[in-house]
């Protein structure tokens, strides 16, 4: 048996690691929830960068690290194309496919903080859903704006901000409701892809709202690419 790392972190790597064995290691950062229900072995925490990363590949007879976590994850992607090569043992990786623009969209592309709040600055009432990266910040909003944070944090309340600690999939219908509800007039996303979050884009479209978009980080090439969970599980099954 070929023993499997799957580096997680995501919906679709906990699906991945649903269909590993006893024998085969999840991985997961530790940032959200550790599932209690799997046959795989679970570890949580980082390794020490990419030269720990190689050690626990040798010490624990890795045969294919697998790396699903998100794709603004860089810098474990990182590590896990430079470990895989100094430990000499195949990386696969699962890069979902980008969301793309579609009719009536207007995307606004930024790519760090200092150009997404220079995009923000005409407007009064932004929906955040990049992570916890604006939590970091909310001392510095504009007299202006009033911001919804969503994210996996719960944190404490602040005068000029909703956080609202949630977890997607995110429905059509829900999204409709939030956005009329809170009046927002730009979304400011990642492009992480997939479906489990893409209603705010749907939700936007219809409103006629921009879409403040941080671009995606440069990954590395693994030695072979999936777009879907399902062609990975394909591929597993075949090699075995
Ligand atoms: P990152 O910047 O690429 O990684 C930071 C460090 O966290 C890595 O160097 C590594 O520490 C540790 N780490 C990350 N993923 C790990 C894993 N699966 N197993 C063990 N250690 C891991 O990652 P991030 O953007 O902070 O994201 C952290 C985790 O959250 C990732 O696993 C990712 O899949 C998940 N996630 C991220 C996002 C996002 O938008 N960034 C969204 C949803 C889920 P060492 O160097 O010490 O090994």
């Amino acid at each position: 048996m070929t023993r499997i790392l799957l580096l997680g972190g995501t919906g679709d790597a906990l699906r991945i690691a649903r269909q590993l064995g006893p024998g085969h290691v999840y991985s997961l950062a530790g940032l959200g929830k550790v599932p209690d229900d799997l046959s795989c072995e679970v570890r949580v925490g980082g390794f020490g960068g990419s030269a720990g990363l190689a050690r626990y590949i040798e010490d624990e007879c890795i045969g294919l690290v697998i790396d699903a976590t998100h794709p603004y994850a860089a810098q474990i992607s990182a590590n896990a194309a430079k470990a895989s090569r100094a430990a000499r043992v195949p990386c696969w990786a699962l890069r979902r496919e980008s969301w793309q623009p579609q009719a009536g969209d207007d995307w606004r592309m930024v790519g760090d903080w200092a150009e997404l709040t220079g995009a923000l600055a005409s407007f009064r009432r932004p929906l955040f859903t990049l992570g916890r990266e604006p939590l970091a910040h909310l001392d510095e909003i504009p007299p202006q704006q009033f911001w919804t944070v969503r994210c996996l944090d719960a944190h404490e309340t602040h005068p000029r901000a909703r956080i609202l600690a949630m977890r997607g999939p995110f429905t059509l219908e829900g999204e409709r409701a939030l956005f009329s509800a809170e009046a927002f007039d730009v979304v400011v996303s990642k492009n992480s892809g997939g479906s489990a979050t893409e209603a705010k884009l749907d939700v936007a479209r219809e409103r006629g709202l921009p879409v403040v978009m941080l671009r995606r980080p440069e990954l590395p090439a693994a030695d072979r690419e999936f777009a879907h969970v399902a062609d990975l599980l394909d591929a597993l099954q075949v090699s075995g």
